[in-house]
C-alpha cells in the first residue's frame, strides 16, 4: 500500500495498491512534485478543464522502479522528470510532432487516472526525460514550469532585442521574466496587483514594474518600454490583461497568452485588424522545450535558490497547498517524507 493525494473538496491522502507498469510504462518513486497554479485554481472550481475530484501532480521527478518488459528508453534506477501531456501518438497533430495538441490529449496529474503527488506510479515511458546529474531535486522539479515559458517565447519567434510585456508575475511570469532575460530582450516591463509582486519582479530583473490595477497600466508600459512591446505575455488572461495586452502591442505586436484563462473575453476586434496585432495561444510544451529547459537551469538562468520557497512532506500536501494559494510562496513542493 502506499499514500495518494486527491483532491475531492480539499485536499486529502488516501491509501492506494501501488500500480504495476502496464504495456509501455514505467513505474516510479516520487522524489519531488511541485503544487502548480492549474492544481490550486481546479481544487477551487476555477479552471475550465480540470474538475475535481482528480489525482494532482505534473510537475514530478521521480526515480525509475520497474519498466515494461519492451521498454529501453529508461531503466530502473534513473532518475527522470514527467512530460505530462498524455497524446494518442495517431492523430493528425500527434504525426505532426505536435503532441501537446493531440486529439485525444490526456493529461497526467490533471484528470488522468494518476497524478505525481504519490509515492509510486506509472507512466507512458515515452513521456519521460532522463535528469541531468547536475541538476537536484528541487532544480529538478522546475524543468516543468519553466518549458511552458520556454515554449511560449518559440511560439512569438524569440525575444532576442525585442521589447517584452510581462502581464501577472506569478510562477510562469516570473519564469518567463528570467527566461525572455536570458534571451536577450532588449527592455522588460512587467505588470502585477501587489506592490509585493512587484518589487520581487524588479529584484528577477524587470525594468521596470507597473500597479496592474492603474486606470493608465497599458500607457504607463509603453512609456517605461519606450515604445510599443512586441511580445505581450499575457500570464493572467482576463478581460483586464487581456485589454491591456493589445493596446501594450499596439501596432504589430504579438500577445502570446500563457495563462489559463477562467473564461472568455471580448477583444476590440477593429484594433486587431487595424493594427494587426497577432494574438497567440500557448498550450504546455513539447519535448524539444524540456530539452531547452534543462539547459537553462544548468546554465543558472533559473535557481532553485530563487523559486523554490517551501519543501514540504507528502503527508502535508493540504498546507502546501495553502502555501502556494498565499501568495507568499513562488514555487512549492511536496516530498515523500
Ligand atoms: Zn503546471
Ligand atoms: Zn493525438
Amino acid at each position: 500500500m502506499m499514500r495518494v493525494v486527491v483532491l475531492p473538496a480539499g485536499v486529502r491522502i488516501v491509501e492506494a495498491k501501488a500500480p504495476d507498469p502496464g504495456p509501455g510504462e514505467a513505474q516510479l518513486r516520487m522524489v519531488v512534485a511541485g503544487v502548480c497554479g492549474s492544481d490550486t485554481h481546479a481544487l477551487r472550481g476555477r479552471h475550465p478543464n480540470v474538475h475535481p475530484p482528480y489525482a494532482p501532480g505534473h510537475e514530478v521527478v521521480g526515480v525509475v522502479t520497474a519498466v515494461a518488459p519492451e521498454v529501453t528508453t529508461v531503466r530502473a534506477g534513473q532518475r527522470v522528470t514527467v512530460e505530462p501531456d498524455l497524446p494518442c501518438w495517431e492523430c493528425k497533430q500527434c504525426r505532426a510532432g505536435r503532441q501537446n495538441l493531440c486529439e485525444r490529449l490526456g493529461f497526467f496529474g490533471c484528470g488522468s487516472e494518476q497524478g505525481g503527488m504519490a509515492e509510486m506510479f506509472t507512466i507512458d515511458a515515452r513521456r519521460l526525460h532522463v535528469v541531468p546529474d547536475d541538476l537536484d531535486d528541487p532544480t529538478a522539479a522546475l524543468i516543468e514550469p519553466l518549458s511552458t515559458p520556454v515554449h511560449a517565447i518559440r511560439l512569438a519567434g524569440g525575444v532576442r532585442d525585442r521589447a517584452v510585456a510581462i502581464l501577472g508575475v506569478g510562477t510562469i511570469g516570473l519564469l518567463t521574466l528570467k527566461v525572455a532575460r536570458a534571451l536577450g530582450a532588449r527592455r522588460i516591463v512587467v505588470t502585477a496587483r501587489s506592490a509585493k509582486s512587484r518589487a520581487r519582479a524588479l529584484a528577477f530583473g524587470a525594468d521596470a514594474a507597473v500597479d496592474a490595477t492603474a486606470p493608465d497600466a497599458a500607457d504607463q508600459v509603453r512609456a517605461e518600454l519606450g515604445e510599443s512591446a512586441d511580445v505581450v505575455f499575457d500570464c493572467v488572461a482576463e478581460q483586464p490583461t487581456v485589454t491591456q495586452a493589445l493596446a501594450i502591442a499596439d501596432k504589430g505586436g504579438t500577445v502570446v497568452v500563457v495563462g489559463v484563462p477562467a473564461g472568455d473575453v471580448t477583444v476590440p476586434l477593429a484594433l486587431l485588424q487595424d493594427s494587426q496585432l497577432r494574438i497567440q495561444g500557448s498550450a504546455t510544451y513539447l519535448p524539444e522545450d524540456y530539452v531547452d529547459a534543462m539547459e537553462l537551469l544548468r546554465a543558472g538562468v533559473v535557481t532553485a535558490a530563487d523559486f523554490v520557497t517551501a519543501v514540504r512532506p507528502l503527508g502535508e500536501a493540504a498546507a502546501a497547498f495553502a502555501d502556494a494559494e498565499s501568495g507568499d510562496h513562488i514555487k512549492v513542493l511536496l516530498a515523500p517524507r
